[in-house]
């Protein structure tokens, strides 16, 4: 149950052709957004600074109404109900604990529902969870950033709403606790059969936990699938690129193959003409040669693996080899791409 998703669910939330332009803008910050989102799924919106992430997330939540388009939770349109009508978690960039509250009181407040003691246990395991236990009696204004994050995310996962949505939810974490948190929340999410939409400028993180992403450029999403569907078949040069690093290369296209300056290369996917094409880091083979037509101009040591920078005539490829025979700078070597690859838009 923890794994990625790949068998479709039910549609929990349906988003339709949103968009959202601010006064103060000439244009819209977001665009014709549409996507599904199925019961349980975690969804990331990913893209870098000012592309729409948070509006989309606000619209969703209702904190800020569209100028068009239709959001559906469960089937009933939610568009013009306000945010605690809709039946959605929140944790927020801001994090809004009540500051006169203890952290115990913080998390149990969304579960006066429950009898005391359940409230109580329930609160108690959620904050183990998040490896807070031993705060529970400080108030937020005694605790670091970090730990107010914590506190608020034990806070909206207690009550294991339909939807948490999740707006840079670990932003205040150091990168240990980051990748530890993370892990935790999606399990937490998965056991509790939550959605989540996580907003993240960070594609690693997107990566490590969301079942999909989407991909946003510009006010729209530019390409939403599966993160290993993403990663090997990126739409554009952007989508490649925001997505771990990758070489463009030109080429002309035939079919499911492509003639390219390193030699005629297979396709991913079937393309004709000119085209633009991305070849990740770790799809070329890097072989020391004396005769060789390239140089190694720099290196970087990643510990399980290396990171090449190679110069072949005008261009400079990046390279990742394994971390057994290193090259050093200066040497000679002849590159080789031993896989498909993807065709852009
Ligand atoms: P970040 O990762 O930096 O938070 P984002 O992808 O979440 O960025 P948004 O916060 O959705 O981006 O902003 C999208 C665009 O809308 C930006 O150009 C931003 O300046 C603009 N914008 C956002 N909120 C407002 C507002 N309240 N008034 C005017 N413009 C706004």
């Amino acid at each position: 149950p923890l794994g990625y998703r790949t068998r479709p669910t039910k549609t929990l939330l349906s988003v339709e052709k949103l968009r959202k332009q601010f006064t103060t803008g000439d244009v819209a910050a977001v665009e014709r957004v549409s996507f599904d989102l199925g019961e349980g799924e975690m969804l990331a919106l990913l893209g870098p600074s000012g592309c729409g992430k948070t509006t989309t997330l606000r619209m969703i939540g209702g904190f800020e109404p569209p100028d068009e388009g239709r959001i559906a939770l469960n089937g009933r349109d939610i568009t013009h109900l306000p945010p605690e009508a809709r039946g959605i978690g929140f944790v927020f960039q801001d994090y809004a604990l009540f500051p006169h509250l203890s952290v115990l009181d913080n998390v149990k407040f969304g579960l006066r529902k429950l009898s005391r003691a359940q409230a109580e246990a329930r609160a108690k395991d959620m904050l183990a969870l998040v490896g807070l236990e031993s705060l529970c009696t400080r108030k937020p204004h005694e605790l670091s950033g970090g730990q107010q994050q914590r506190v608020a995310l034990a806070r909206t996962l207690a009550v294991a709403p339909p939807l948490v949505l999740l707006d840079e939810p670990f932003s205040n974490l150091d990168a240990a606790m980051r990748v530890e948190t993370r892990q935790e929340v999606r399990k937490l999410l998965k056991s509790a059969g939550s959605a989540a939409i996580l907003v993240t400028h960070d594609q690693e993180e997107a990566m490590a936990v969301a079942d999909r992403i989407a991909v946003m450029e510009k006010g729209r999403v530019i390409q939403i699938g599966t993160p290993d569907e993403i990663y090997r078949n990126p739409v554009s040069a952007f989508v490649a690129s925001f997505l771990g690093r990758s070489n463009i290369l030109n080429g002309t296209a035939s079919g499911m193959e492509v003639k390219t300056e390193f030699g005629t290369l297979p396709l991913s996917r079937a393309a004709n003409g000119a085209v633009s094409l991305s070849v990740r880091p770790e799809q070329i083979m890097l072989e020391a040669d004396p005769n060789g037509p390239a140089c190694v101009v720099g290196r970087e040591f990643r510990g399980h693996d290396q990171l090449y920078w190679v110069q072949e005539g005008e261009r400079c490829m990046l390279v990742i080899s394994g971390a057994g025979a290193m090259i050093d700078v200066g040497a000679r070597v002849r590159l080789r791409i031993c896989d498909c690859v993807v065709p852009l838009a």
